[in-house]
């Protein structure tokens, strides 16, 4: 109670000249700190260096070459399990007090670092200034909100009492929790994940994206700076052949919080099912996926607003977020003026460098640039292009570089109304109506975000009803879920809905214990 109230972090201006001169040196300062370094594991509280070391380069141009990371071992892995294990001993019985006075700590050292923890992501993934930054603000409200989480969870929840017998329901957390993040929220996603894993008194093996991995290893270092025992979280980074498989089969391994593909999603949660030699447990598995998040738009819609929404929730981050609007699905007496004006706003969208807060930078890598083209490829013969579809020119620049596109007419069979492209593609459908929108709008395997324009109450009403996500906007764009207020996770294949962020977030991570006592 004490802790409340709570207010969003708010965004910086970069408008404002000051605020701008103060990310550009942070740009300065951190190549100047980080640059050409090597970084180690953390293992049972120590620095540790792997079997060799990996590169991460900047995707913007990646003639540049940031920093190493080492590859860690099949017995450093050993080894980090075990150093969970033992660190869970004491954790759990940390006062939850104490936990959430160090995430209220490690929100206050954010709050600090804010520009670097910007410059280091725009480095490591290519997001401009606004991303990064919403991204940041993201990680410090998951301090406050994991604060208050970890009191109200250690309360336990009231029983239906019996005359003879004092019954109490308390929570207990499992052990060691894998958490294993992808790179296009290397802060907000581990955090979270690992955040929800340590605030219900777990201990953490912290497994970062290959090509993110500073922006986990400054969050960790800052969690232990604000009080964290070192060996509650181990910070593992390396090749698949050792963290893959081998991290989710561990025996040791009590739970797996993933975020990421469904490819590798659905991997994991098969592999974790089954139980390995010297396993005590079922191992517990949260996967939050893909999405290929619709628009509906209706005819009495604000159309100018739908465009504005649907164009920042399609581009933005040039579309590598799971809850990217890649689907827009309008009533037919609407259709072409939406088209029309979302063509106009993404046109204005420059392609440059996120370095220099460019709209649209580049995707992570080349190859995945080559895989949304094939995409673009085969859309040219079922859809008609309106917009985009080439490669910029870069100049010198050597990255993956994608121009916004925009498909219309696209058939609701076509792999590109169908498939997750994870790039900035998007693609307008037509609806004989409202009704026959939203049908279309759920018809995907998966359900994580969407977002519905209209004025109309009745048609809002059958819309909250009827859409199949876990995550609808009504009149707003499908992106920015903020913490503590905007639960995040999806139906379908966008995962085990485990809600990041939300209210029962935390007994994902937790076990009910019930105690009957007669005296
Ligand atoms: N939570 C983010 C949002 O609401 C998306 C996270 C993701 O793409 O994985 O935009």
């Amino acid at each position: 109670e004490g802790l409340l109230p709570f207010e969003h972090e708010p965004y910086h201006t970069f408008q404002d000249e000051a605020v701008a001169a103060r990310q550009r040196d942070a740009f300065r300062a951190v190549r100047e700190a980080y640059a050409g370094r090597t970084f180690p594991l953390i293992i049972a509280g120590q620095d540790a260096q792997g079997d060799g070391t990996f590169a991460v380069r900047n995707p913007a141009d990646t003639r540049e070459t940031l920093w190493h990371f080492q590859n860690a071992t099949p017995a450093q892995l050993q080894q980090a399990v075990a150093a969970a294990q033992d660190a869970f001993l004491e954790w759990r019985r940390t006062d939850p007090l104490q936990r959430a006075s160090i995430f209220k700590r490690a929100a206050e050292l954010l709050r600090a670092r804010r520009m670097e923890f910007n410059a280091v992501m725009t480095l490591e993934n290519g997001k401009n200034w606004a991303e990064a930054d919403g991204e940041v603000a993201e990680s410090v409200d998951h301090f406050e909100v994991f604060a208050r989480e970890t009191l109200r969870w250690a309360q336990g929840k009231a029983v239906y009492p019996m005359p003879d017998e004092h019954v109490t329901t308390v929570y207990e957390p499992l052990g060691v929790v894998a958490c294993i993040s992808p790179w296009n929220f290397p802060s907000a996603i581990p955090l979270g994940m690992a955040l929800g894993a340590l605030a219900a008194g777990n201990t953490v093996l912290w497994k970062p994206a290959g090509e993110t991995p500073l922006s986990s290893y400054l969050m960790v270092e800052l969690l232990f700076e604000a009080g964290l025992p070192r060996g509650a979280v181990q910070f593992l980074t390396g090749t698949d052949d050792v963290l893959g498989d081998p991290l989710v089969d561990h025996p040791g391994v009590r739970m797996i919080a993933f975020t990421g593909s469904k490819e590798i999603g659905c991997r994991i949660y098969e592999r974790a099912a089954r139980v390995q030699p010297g396993q005590r447990w079922l191992k517990r598995v949260i996967a939050e996926m893909g999405g290929k998040d619709p628009t509906v738009v209706c005819a009495d819609a604000d159309i100018e607003a739908a465009a504005t929404g649907i164009v920042q929730a399609a581009f933005g981050y040039s579309g590598q977020k799971c809850s990217a609007c890649s689907r827009v699905i309008a009533e037919d007496s609407v259709y072409d003026d939406l088209l029309a004006r979302v063509t106009e706003k993404t046109r204005a969208l420059k392609v440059g460098l996120p370095e220099e807060n460019a709209a649209i930078g580049p995707v992570i890598h080349q190859g995945s640039a080559e895989r949304i083209a094939q995409f673009v490829e085969a859309g040219r013969t079922t859809a008609r292009l309106v917009l985009g579809g080439d490669t910029p020119d870069t100049g010198e620049r050597v990255g993956g570089y994608v121009s916004p596109t925009l498909f219309a007419d696209v058939d609701p069979a076509d792999p590109l109304f169908q498939q997750e492209i994870f790039g900035p593609v998007l693609t307008f459908t037509r609806a004989r109506d409202w009704q026959h929108a939203i049908e279309l709008a759920n018809d995907s395997e998966y359900g994580l975000t969407a977002a519905f324009y209209s004025r109309d109450p009745h048609k809002i009403a059958v819309a909250r009803r009827d859409m199949h996500v876990g995550n609808l906007y009504i009149n707003r764009k499908c992106t920015g879920a903020l913490s503590g207020t905007h639960a995040f996770g999806g139906y379908g294949m966008s995962g085990t809905n485990a809600k990041v962020g939300g209210p029962d977030y935390l007994f994902w991570f937790l076990q009910t214990k019930t105690v009957a006592q007669r005296y």
